[in-house]
């Protein structure tokens, strides 16, 4: 069959259905192009796109930005591996150093390897730096995180549904609740083994939630006076997202490691990294980590235009603005609903909750609604949609798009949820 012959929505799902692993639920709705805050299916229906590939896609689908830096690069040279050096990863590690105000960066491909790269900084750090015997290092995870789905990572997640039958599970993580600053202390004051810290600075897939105002900074001063090192996997609150160009900008934190992924290529390709200053970073040295792909030359001049893209378009500023706009709006139509409990979030990363329980499928055809209305949204759990389109959004689109919601909503009043 040739690529340019039209295939039906059906024809695709079928096709993965039968040839590909199921290890996602995907909405039902097959896509083909993208511009912008939009999104195409096969029939050519145009969507708004509110889920932003989990904010991979801040800077909006095919930003001609990004893909010209990305094509002109890919026609020069692609891969070298890190066995050679390269002209522009330089370049590249001191761009995303000065823009983010760290000493070093370590190139890696996807938001897991990213955080996995942390982690192995962070427990060499501990032995080497702090003094903590051998193979005792413990790092502190929250609750409810969610941060990728590797072994190690799945290991120190609670949720059964990644877990179930893939153990054995990686030691040396403890769990404290996600927003409490007072099991964060006990946890340090009881075990002098920590040498971390982890925390998404709002849990995404959790449901955004939101800590309380302070609850970052505090937890920073605890860390710095037990020598533990913070961690922030800004993967998915980061470059813009939440109003700001990373969320702990909200509080003015900087953490001692900060892990990048998603929107960092503006969806266009894997990129991630970590960022740390010298003393931290030191502790990597030849041949203790490494990724063939990691540090790629599309990688970094993607990455940078990405970011170009983020200043010259004033995507946090944005992303700001239209959040208080979406949650104000949000918040006069649940007023008066009977089926939206409440909205929540920073800058364009929100959440509404349904009043139902998490078991329920309120969510899932809220979603199906949305979609033959022409938005794509996905829930995070039974009860849940997040909101995040393209920060690159204007007003007008916006409040468009409220009306849309609002107005889908407004068709499940008063009827019940559960079809
Ligand atoms: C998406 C995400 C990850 C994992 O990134 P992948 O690129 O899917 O491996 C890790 N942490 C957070 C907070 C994320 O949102």
């Amino acid at each position: 069959m040739s690529v340019l012959e039209k295939t039906s929505s059906q024809h695709a799902i079928d096709l993965e259905n039968k040839y590909g692993a199921h290890n996602y639920h995907s909405l039902p709705v097959v896509l083909n192009r993208g511009e912008g805050v939009f999104v195409w299916d096969v029939e050519g229906k145009r969507y708004y796109d509110f889920l932003s590939a989990y904010s991979a896609v801040n800077q909006g689908h095919c930003h001609p930005k990004i893909l010209s830096a990305m094509m002109a690069q890919a026609q020069t040279l692609s891969l070298t591996s890190r066995a050679f050096y390269n002209d522009i990863l330089g370049k590249y590690e001191k761009y995303v150093n000065e823009y983010f105000g760290y000493d070093k960066l370590l190139p890696m491909n996807t938001g897991a390897e990213a955080v996995e790269t942390a982690i192995k900084i962070c427990r060499r750090w501990g032995y080497e730096k702090k003094g903590i015997a051998e193979n005792k290092a413990e790092i502190i995870v929250c609750k409810n995180n969610f941060h990728g789905r590797t072994t190690t990572i799945i290991s120190f997640s609670n949720d059964p549904v990644a877990r179930e039958n893939f153990g054995p599970y990686t030691h040396g993580f403890i769990k404290v609740e996600y927003d409490n600053l007072a099991e964060l202390e006990e946890a340090l004051i009881s075990d002098n083994n920590v040498a971390g810290f982890l925390v998404e600075p709002i849990q995404g897939e959790a449901g955004v939630y939101v800590p309380a105002e302070g609850y970052l900074r505090k937890a920073k001063a605890i860390c710095e006076k037990h020598n533990v090192l913070f961690i922030a996997d800004e993967i998915q609150t980061g470059i813009a997202r939440t109003g700001k160009l990373l969320a702990v900008d909200h509080e003015n934190v900087k953490p001692d490691i900060l892990i990048l992924g998603k929107a960092l290529s503006g969806g266009a390709y894997p990129v991630s990294a970590v960022l740390a200053n010298n003393p931290v970073m030191d502790v990597i040295t030849p041949g203790s980590h490494g990724s063939t792909f990691g540090g790629n030359p599309i990688a970094a001049a993607v990455a940078m235009a990405a970011l170009d893209v983020v200043k010259d378009e004033k995507l946090a500023e944005n992303a700001f603005r239209l959040g208080e706009l979406f949650r104000s709006e949000l918040n006069t139509y649940i007023e008066k609903s009977s089926i939206c409990k409440l909205v929540r979030g920073k800058g364009l990363l929100n959440a509404v909750v349904i009043n139902e329980t998490d078991e329920s499928d309120a969510a899932w055809n809220i979603c199906l609604r949305l979609k033959e209305n022409g938005l794509l949204a996905k829930p995070t759990h039974g009860n849940i949609i997040r909101f995040a389109p393209p920060l690159v959004m204007t007003e007008e689109q916006l409040l468009d798009c409220i009306s849309i919601i609002t107005k889908t909503f407004g068709e499940f009043e008063d009827q019940s949820l559960q079809n």
